[in-house]
């Protein structure tokens, strides 16, 4: 089940991973395509690739981690030099669409075809096939499981329902085909503390990034005291500048000094949770109950004052009328 707890190697009590998405141009074009028109907004996401990624090899470097990137497939076609320089610094690549697709809604068709083209990117770019996928937008369509089984995928990290990795199979597969899960949360990803572009991202809000550590430290040490998976999402373009790269180096070396962590990457905490996992989990897609009155889509009047129950019974909730 989603919230087990697995036992970890060794005399490890908790797991670690510090992951990346090289989101770059291709996270903007993907929103609006004619973002290629815009020169500056371009700049801000080649910022990640070619100012931050060289910056975080070397901190990751100087702090012996090993991380997992996910790249989409334009980006790979972008900057091959950067893809290629995190492989040779024994750093996982992970799939990540191949324009940063939006797939909420996708046609299973369309998103096998999605997949496949980023999975060429990553192949024709630096010879790698990636075992492991992490949906852009964190966006997983209940069909997703079976294409990425059928490709030979080990392991997703979109999914929000567990502390710790799991096994899961989707619709039209048997458990032996089953995938290991590594849960994300968004209390977890930079987007939401960092990210701000007119037009584009952000509420224009922009935390500190002492802020951002006192949050993700203290999820990494519950995370830790509860025998968890710690799963951090940054992206080069915003973690990479340079408060927040420090902000991060300094997070690094607090989850390091948490006493039996086992900081790797993705595909290393896959793997092992394959051997001491036994259950697969299902997840079960729920009936849509239709709009609730007033509601686009409903052919029933929204309820009066009076037929309204109290407030504080909690029957009948309308995002509709006062
Ligand atoms: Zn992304």
């Amino acid at each position: 089940m989603p919230l087990s707890t697995p036992e970890w190697p060794g005399a490890h009590r908790s797991a670690a991973a510090f992951t990346f998405d090289v989101d770059a141009e291709a996270g903007a074009i993907a929103f609006d395509h004619t973002a290629v028109d815009r020169m500056s907004l371009m700049t801000h996401q080649q910022y990640g690739p070619t100012v931050a990624v060289p910056k975080l090899l070397a901190m990751l470097r100087c702090q012996d981690v090993q991380a997992t990137f996910f790249v989409p497939g334009y980006t790979a076609e972008l900057h091959p030099d950067i893809v290629k320089a995190l492989i040779e610094d024994g750093h996982e690549i992970g799939h990540h669409g191949y324009l940063h697709e939006n797939t909420r809604g996708m046609s299973e068709q369309d998103e096998a075809d999605m997949i496949d083209r980023g999975l060429d990117a990553l192949d024709a770019v630096a010879g790698v096939r990636p075992v492991g996928y992490r949906a852009p937008w964190w966006e997983y369509n209940w069909h997703t499981t079976k294409l990425l089984a059928d490709r030979g995928f080990h392991y997703d990290s979109s999914l929000l329902d567990g502390d710790a990795p799991y096994l899961f199979a989707g619709e039209g597969m048997t458990d032996a085909q089953a995938l290991v899960e590594i849960p994300i949360d968004w209390a977890l990803d930079d987007w939401e503390q960092y990210a701000f572009y007119p037009g584009w991202t952000g509420s224009g809000v922009i935390e500190s990034p002492n802020k951002a550590l006192e949050l993700w430290s203290l999820e990494a040490q519950a995370s830790h005291a509860a025998g968890g998976c710690f799963v951090l999402t940054n992206h080069p373009f915003i973690s990479g500048r340079p408060s927040r790269l420090t902000a991060l180096e300094t997070l690094i070396e607090r989850v390091k000094g948490l006493d039996g962590v086992w900081i790797t990457t993705l595909e290393q905490i896959a793997e092992h949770a394959r051997t001491v996992t036994t259950d697969v989990h299902r997840h079960q897609r729920l009936p849509d109950p239709g709009p609730l009155p007033g509601q686009p889509g409903s052919t029933t009047a929204p309820p009066t004052a009076q037929e309204r129950p109290d407030a504080t019974d909690h029957q009948y909730v309308t995002t509709t009328g006062a």
